[in-house]
């Protein structure tokens, strides 16, 4: 039996697997796709505090080097399911099997979800971004456009209005469906300028993108925008399926837990971006792994004295 399995080796599941480990742990961690979660495929990392600049895919290897050199185990394998309770042990169960853990860390994080139009993957990253706070300051004094109605696709125009030059809002609806504290703080911005009842309908450039085309949802009419960036707001999905029948989710799919990283199941922890939280970034996920694996450790010395 494992001190700890983690689900996810994202940011924050690899974190959990450090801290694990130089507790002197056993560790196991499953991954279902390949290490480093959402990050591998980031150009540029230029906000994660004491490194000035970094490839997400260098971020990520560094990251599960540092894992596996502590001796993680790693089992490259989708879950499907955990059963179990802290007095008879929790077991794993993917399509190669089940094993058997005093403690669990979901640490499954979250997708963006994606717009599904031509050319979007190979724009992601020259000019289509998932993530303002990420990305902001590489458009810093250029034209850009936020595809969303919703509170974080006004947070993210109110953000980027500070760095960008203009900043379009596309909405597909007639009104936007954010807060109205939110939509009157936007629209009091010059260089934010709604684009109501469209929808982004094509990505236009050669290397880098150079401009979109906006769909009307009511008549034909097409418009192109120029501009440099532009920035996906239409919601995150959770992957925490094969835990959606054993620990309490939010009506988003989210896992439900505060900054302590507890779950409604005694012994099982979740950390990062598929946990209910504000901010959705490598440092909250890297903080989350830690406070989830020392959560682990010190559950194990209360419960299996
Ligand atoms: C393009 C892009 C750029 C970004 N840039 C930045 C940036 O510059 N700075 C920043 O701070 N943040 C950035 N972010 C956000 C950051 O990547 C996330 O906040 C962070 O990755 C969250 O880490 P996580 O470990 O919680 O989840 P994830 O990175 O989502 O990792 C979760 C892992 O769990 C695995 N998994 C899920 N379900 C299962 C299962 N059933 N069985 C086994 N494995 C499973 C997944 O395959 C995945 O590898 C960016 C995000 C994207 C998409």
């Amino acid at each position: 039996m494992y001190d700890i399995i983690v689900i996810g080796a994202g940011t924050a599941g690899l974190t959990a697997a450090i801290y694990g480990k130089r507790a002197g742990k056993s560790v196991l961690v499953y991954e279902g796709e390949s290490y480093g979660g959402q990050i591998l495929t980031a150009p540029e990392v230029a906000n994660y505090p004491g490194i000035k600049n970094i490839s997400g895919y260098a971020f990520a290897t560094g990251l599960f080097e540092q894992a596996k050199n502590l001796g993680t185990e790693f089992n490259f394998d989708q879950v499907t399911g955990v059963t179990g309770s802290a007095r008879e042990g929790f077991t794993v169960t993917s399509e190669l099997g089940s094993n058997f853990a005093k403690t669990i860390i979901i640490a499954c994080g979250a997708r963006h979800r994606h717009m599904g139009i031509d050319d979007e993957e190979r724009f992601s990253g020259v000019g289509v971004s998932y993530c303002s706070t990420c990305d902001g300051a590489f458009f810093k004094g250029r034209d850009v456009a936020v595809f969303g109605g919703g509170n974080t696709a006004l947070e993210d125009a109110i953000y980027l209005s500070s760095i960008c030059s203009k900043v379009y809002i596309i909405h597909r609806r007639d009104e936007f469906r954010a807060e109205q504290a939110l939509v009157n703080t936007a629209m009091s911005f010059e260089n934010i300028i709604p684009k109501l009842s469209y929808v982004v309908s094509g990505l236009n450039g050669n290397k880098t993108l150079e401009s979109i085309e906006i769909s009307s949802t009511k008549n034909d009419s097409k418009e192109e925008i120029k501009l440099s960036g532009l920035f996906v707001a239409i919601g995150q999905v959770p992957s925490n399926g094969c835990v959606s029948d054993f620990v309490e989710l939010d009506q988003a799919g989210y896992v439900k837990a505060s900054e302590d990283c507890v779950t409604n199941v005694p012994g099982v922890f979740v950390a990062g971006d598929g946990r209910t939280k504000a901010v959705r970034q490598l440092t909250t996920a890297a903080a989350d792994g830690a406070i989830s694996a020392v959560a682990a450790c010190s559950f194990i010395a209360k419960s299996f004295l």
